[in-house]
């Protein structure tokens, strides 16, 4: 029998890719999304437009799809948004979750992927990060997902449900233009729209203990993220599986770098400001990916260029204006 996997947050940037990457692999897709930031557009498989909150909902979808495993990804992600309403953060991604895993128990469903974060590693103090480094996030987008971390694995270990937490560090690009991010808040983006505004990026903080004195991030392609979960799953099918993985490419880009990339895309010139260091920013987050390479065999096929390339060309303004 074929596995029906239950994607939460399905109609996001990167659960749509997560459910393109389950079909590629044999899998079935159903997914569940109350569209406050996700897209009907890019789900092409059964829906459900509903909120995990209402477990009995998610339980009924379980039963009737005959679910065999969920990629939860339905979460709220912005860490400034985190700190001004700690209360939505908190409801959204643990009571929430919560309600999913209760849903699962009463429908018996007994595998999880879940998408975790770099944010719950903090201030980061080694070159790369590995899945042992000290968890001490520093605002409560990190802290409601470190906590979801540790729901799951006691509810596993109450229950024997496995599952696989990935720790995803910066996402970007796209497979295809219709299921491009949307969102405006991560660092390519931003500097999309200053381009497309006729401004100047601005750079938050030029004097972090770095080579050029920018931060340095860890960006991996939103495919490369979404095969991940594919084969993350493939290791659910050990009993007792219960597993932590980094998510990234192991390879540091500076914000200046991403910059010049953008610019060499774009055939843009770009001349971006330097502004005041965002408050709680790390100066260095890079992914120690030993033990996912080690364990699934993943490695990450797309590189910076393919990223900034392929989220760039799915903004078809700029396209027409980077031609004109
Ligand atoms: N950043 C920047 N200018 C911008 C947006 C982001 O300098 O307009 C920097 C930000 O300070 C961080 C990096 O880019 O060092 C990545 O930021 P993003 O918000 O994309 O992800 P984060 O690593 O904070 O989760």
């Amino acid at each position: 029998m074929r596995d029906t996997w239950l994607v939460s947050g399905g109609a996001g940037y990167i659960g749509a890719h997560v459910v393109r990457s389950l079909q590629a692999a044999g899998a079935d897709a159903v997914v569940i999304d109350d569209l406050s930031t996700g897209d009907i557009g890019r789900v092409q498989v059964p829906f459900v437009e509903g909120d995990i909150a209402d477990w009995r909902l998610v339980a009924d979808t379980m039963r009737q799809y005959r679910i065999t495993g969920v990629v939860h990804l339905a979460a709220d992600k912005q860490v400034e948004e985190s700190m001004r309403e700690p209360l939505t953060y908190y409801r959204r991604n643990v009571v929430n979750l919560m309600q999913l895993l209760t849903a699962m128990a009463h429908a018996e469903v007994g595998r999880l992927v879940f998408s975790s974060s770099a944010a719950v590693y903090g201030m980061v103090d080694s070159p790369l990060v590995g899945e042992d480094h000290p968890t001490r996030p520093i605002n409560p987008y990190g802290e409601t997902k470190l906590i979801g971390e540790w729901l799951i694995r006691d509810q596993a270990r109450a229950t024997g449900l496995r599952f696989a937490a990935l720790r995803y560090f910066n996402v970007a690009g796209t497979a295809s233009p219709e299921l491009a991010d949307l969102g405006r808040t991560n660092l390519i983006p931003m500097v999309f729209d200053a381009l497309d505004r006729g401004d100047q990026p601005v750079i938050f903080g030029g004097q972090h203990p770095t080579p050029d004195g920018t931060c340095v991030r860890d960006f991996i392609h939103v495919q490369d993220l979404a095969d991940a979960h594919v084969a993350a799953i493939a290791a659910l099918d050990e009993p007792g599986a219960s597993h932590v993985f980094n998510v990234g490419c192991g390879r540091g880009y500076s914000v200046r770098e991403v910059i010049e990339m953008v610019a060499e895309v774009s055939g843009r010139s770009i001349e971006p400001r330097v502004g005041a260091a965002r408050p709680g920013d790390p100066a260095m987050v890079v992914a120690d990916t030993a033990r996912i390479s080690r364990t699934l065999g993943w490695h990450p096929r797309h590189d910076l260029r393919e990223m900034v390339r392929s989220a760039w060309h799915a903004q078809p303004r700029q396209v027409s204006a980077s031609r004109g």
